[in-house]
């Protein structure tokens, strides 16, 4: 069997690292094209090096574009090498640009879809990821479901068949890395953090960062924690703080500004921070897998088990320092992804389909 994947995000070379191996492992044949959405060395080739990832055979080199030109170009692109390898299926993770070009160009060639991270709903369509995301899964054939729920908001838009409850993948990618970034992660000591005595932060929507009060306040409300504030930053959320002249809060006392780090250095900061304080999709999960207590800044999220068991809070920057002030930890945490072997069910079930 041969399979093209399409990925571009960060978070997609974290959820591929793991269906790779298990594609490997299940002698499918995979054809990886990287369209080049995240493309600098922090946001892309670290997690070829770091992570059990095959270098793409295609490199599209596709960034930094309005979202029409960006889809439209990586279609152009992802048709050509699809009609040169003529795979059996196309694989497409969660909610990127690149998603969907994969899903409009599979449905146009009549290749079969398969979807992993489906069924995900923030019911806010004013995200870019809420519209890759519907329309995506409306175009599998295949979709791989990580939670209940998930299954339920793809049932209620008429999509029944195809659609197989797997885990998350991000779990198995928590439980296949987690025990190599202890013992080759050395983040904390390089910017002198002591386990507990920090927040993490990460922030990249574009309804935090491309409004300038809402950054602001966003900025403001981490100088009034009791512990500092790391922040690995996105590049585009770097990109606007300069532009929005809001500098000054970078590199203070309260806020320590690193570069975006490895998924390794991601899981040690992750696992010995006090809280997780985000508005990353996958943050919000990884921070329940690893007991960490979330507050996203955000009004809605996909990810709404994790408010249910109450280790999640959806927050307001004014209501921050509050929120994590009075937060106690719930005596449960159920398993809500899976019991990490979502990459291998993905890999049997595509073995065993035939469209
Ligand atoms: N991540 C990382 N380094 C960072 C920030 C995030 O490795 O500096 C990882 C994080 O652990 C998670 C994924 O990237 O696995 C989340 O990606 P992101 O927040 O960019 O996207 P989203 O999940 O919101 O789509």
């Amino acid at each position: 069997m041969k399979i093209v994947t399409i990925l571009g995000a960060r978070p997609q070379f974290i959820k591929a690292s793991v269906v790779s191996s298990a594609f490997k492992k299940a002698a499918i044949n995979e054809a990886i094209i990287h369209t080049g959405q995240h493309f600098d060395s922090l946001m892309s080739d670290i997690f070829f090096q770091d992570l059990d990832l095959p270098q793409p055979q295609y490199h599209l080199n596709i960034h930094s574009l309005n979202h029409g030109a960006m889809t439209g170009r990586m279609m152009e692109k992802i048709e050509e090498i699809v009609l040169q390898e003529l795979p059996d299926w196309i694989s497409v993770y969660g909610d990127t640009n690149s998603t969907l070009a994969g899903a409009l160009v599979a449905a146009k060639l009549h290749i079969p879809l398969a979807h992993i991270e489906a069924g995900l709903r923030s019911f806010n369509r004013q995200m870019p990821e809420e519209v890759n995301r519907v329309v995506t899964d409306h175009l599998s054939q295949l979709l791989f479901a990580p939670t209940p729920l998930a299954v339920q908001c793809l049932q209620k838009e008429g999509i029944h068949q195809g659609v197989h409850l797997v885990g998350d993948v991000m779990k198995d990618a928590i439980l296949s890395y987690q025990a190599k970034a202890k013992q080759t992660s050395s983040v904390l000591a390089k910017h002198q953090l002591t386990p507990d005595k920090f927040y993490l932060a990460t922030i990249h929507r574009p309804s935090n960062t491309d409004d300038r009060d809402r950054l602001n306040s966003i900025l403001q409300s981490f100088t009034k924690l009791d512990f500092p504030v790391v922040f690995p930053i996105h590049p585009r959320t770097l990109a606007q703080i300069r532009n929005m002249d809001l500098s000054h809060y970078l590199n203070t006392d309260s806020i320590v500004v690193i570069p975006p780090v490895s998924y390794l250095d991601m899981l040690t900061l992750e696992s010995a921070s006090r809280s997780i304080i985000t508005d990353s999709g996958g943050i919000q999960k990884e921070a329940y897998i690893l007991g960490r207590p979330c507050f996203t800044l955000r009004n809605e999220t996909e990810w709404k088990e994790t408010v249910e068991v109450g280790w999640n809070q959806l927050i307001q920057p004014e209501k921050l320092s509050e929120a994590i002030a009075n937060f106690t930890p719930p005596a449960e945490v159920p398993t809500l992804y899976g019991q990490g072997n979502a990459a291998t069910e993905i890999a049997e079930i595509l073995i065993g389909c035939s469209y």
